[in-house]
């Protein structure tokens, strides 16, 4: 399967699992989680592109994902404790926005959009977003009803093009490159956020993979794709878990992101150790894994773990009394966690923040990150 963005064929598996529900960050009411397929990634060493090969992953699913209640493959920007803090690292990330006509790809119900609007002095603000029930105006903000690609035209053009959370979904890159390079001015500026891949195979981290992420960056991938579309990169912010690319279009004299020294053939090695480790971890009981996500869901697939006995918790209030693996999410207090002995955290970004919270309230027995090698990220 040649490479999404540079086309070559020189490359290699860095994982392959057994068949698991689609994760859409839906609960187990969520029909598109029936669907289980399998799990491969492949590495590109010629442009450092992480990607699934497309043949696994239908379209037409995606798609209909995109265009359901699903559409967000994690908590909607915004919405909740944690939407709010999602879409506070991408507005950090674009910092004071000096930009008068701008258009976000892939924007939801346009949190961020009408936030910038009546943040800074912005005259146009308009999306794109595929779930929306139709095209609406409201709160001074345009919210088109499409998929951002070619075929979608637009009657002006924007001096900033951004979105987050959008590029690793989208199976046609060069597609998507177009139809901002025809809709960008030609001083105008790109900007969105992706995964920090190279982070999450260094650490084995589960949350690598999910089906809905067609594309893993690397900077060097990151790099190319725009290169290739006559962009270059003004600058790159890497945060501990995402990159965040602020691109032009032209070309630029420095370039050269090579890729560090990430192992990958190590990265299924780690996975199975982890697989390994939560399944002795859960024979016992009294167990609560913190952090449902799509971490855990590859964890209790791959391992075939959901059948097991634990409780699961998390601190993102808009999951609470939700089932997810046929378990109820609770938040973790006093009550809640009074039969637990031993906590399994998920997330490895936030294992510092949530061990401190546990020992918080006065919880005494294990909190273990199920990544082996913890940065400390708080
Ligand atoms: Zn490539």
């Amino acid at each position: 399967m040649d490479c999404y963005v540079c086309g070559g064929n020189n490359n290699k598996v860095i994982l392959d699992k057994q068949p698991i529900p689609i994760w859409t960050g839906g609960d187990d009411a969520d029909v598109y989680r029936n669907n289980r397929i399998a799990c491969k990634l492949l590495f590109c060493n010629s442009c450092g592109h992480v990607y699934q090969p497309r043949e696994f992953v239908p379209a037409f699913l995606l798609n209909e994902i995109y265009q359901s209640n699903y559409a967000q493959a994690s908590t909607d920007l915004g919405k909740g404790n944690w939407g709010i803090q999602r879409a506070k690292h991408v507005l950090d990330a674009l910092g004071k926005i000096q930009f008068d006509n701008i258009l976000e790809m892939g924007c939801g119900s346009g949190y961020l959009l009408k936030y910038l609007k009546s943040n800074f002095n912005i005259k146009i603000a308009e999306g794109i977003e595929p779930s929306l029930s139709e095209t609406v105006y409201a709160d001074g903000v345009m919210l088109h009803k499409g998929f951002a690609g070619k075929e979608f035209k637009l009657s002006k053009k924007f001096n900033l093009i951004y979105s987050n959370a959008l590029f690793e979904h989208i199976a046609d890159l060069h597609d998507l490159m177009s139809f901002i390079r025809s809709t960008l001015t030609n001083d105008g500026f790109l900007f969105f956020g992706v995964p920090n891949a190279e982070i999450l195979i260094r650490s084995g981290d589960p949350n690598l993979f999910t089906h809905e992420h067609i594309h893993c960056f690397t900077k060097m991938s990151v790099q190319k794709l725009l290169e290739m579309n006559g962009f270059y990169i003004k600058q790159l912010i890497e945060s501990h878990d995402a990159l965040y690319v602020w691109a032009c279009k032209g070309r630029s004299e420095k370039t050269d992101y090579a890729l560090e020294s990430i192992k990958l053939s190590e990265y299924q090695k780690k996975i199975d150790h982890i697989l390994s480790k939560v399944t002795s971890v859960l024979s016992s009981s009294k167990i609560g894994i913190h952090g449902v996500n799509d971490a855990l869901n590859n964890i209790l697939g791959w391992g075939s773990l959901d059948q097991m006995s634990f409780k699961i918790f998390d601190n993102d209030e808009t999951k609470y009394g939700k089932y997810y693996f046929g378990k109820k999410v609770m938040k973790p207090d006093m009550g809640s966690i009074k039969d637990i002995e031993s906590i399994l955290v998920t997330p490895q970004f936030y294992f510092n923040a949530i061990f401190r919270q546990y020992r918080n309230m006065n919880f005494d027995g294990q909190v273990q990150c199920v990544i082996e090698d913890i940065y400390d990220y708080v």
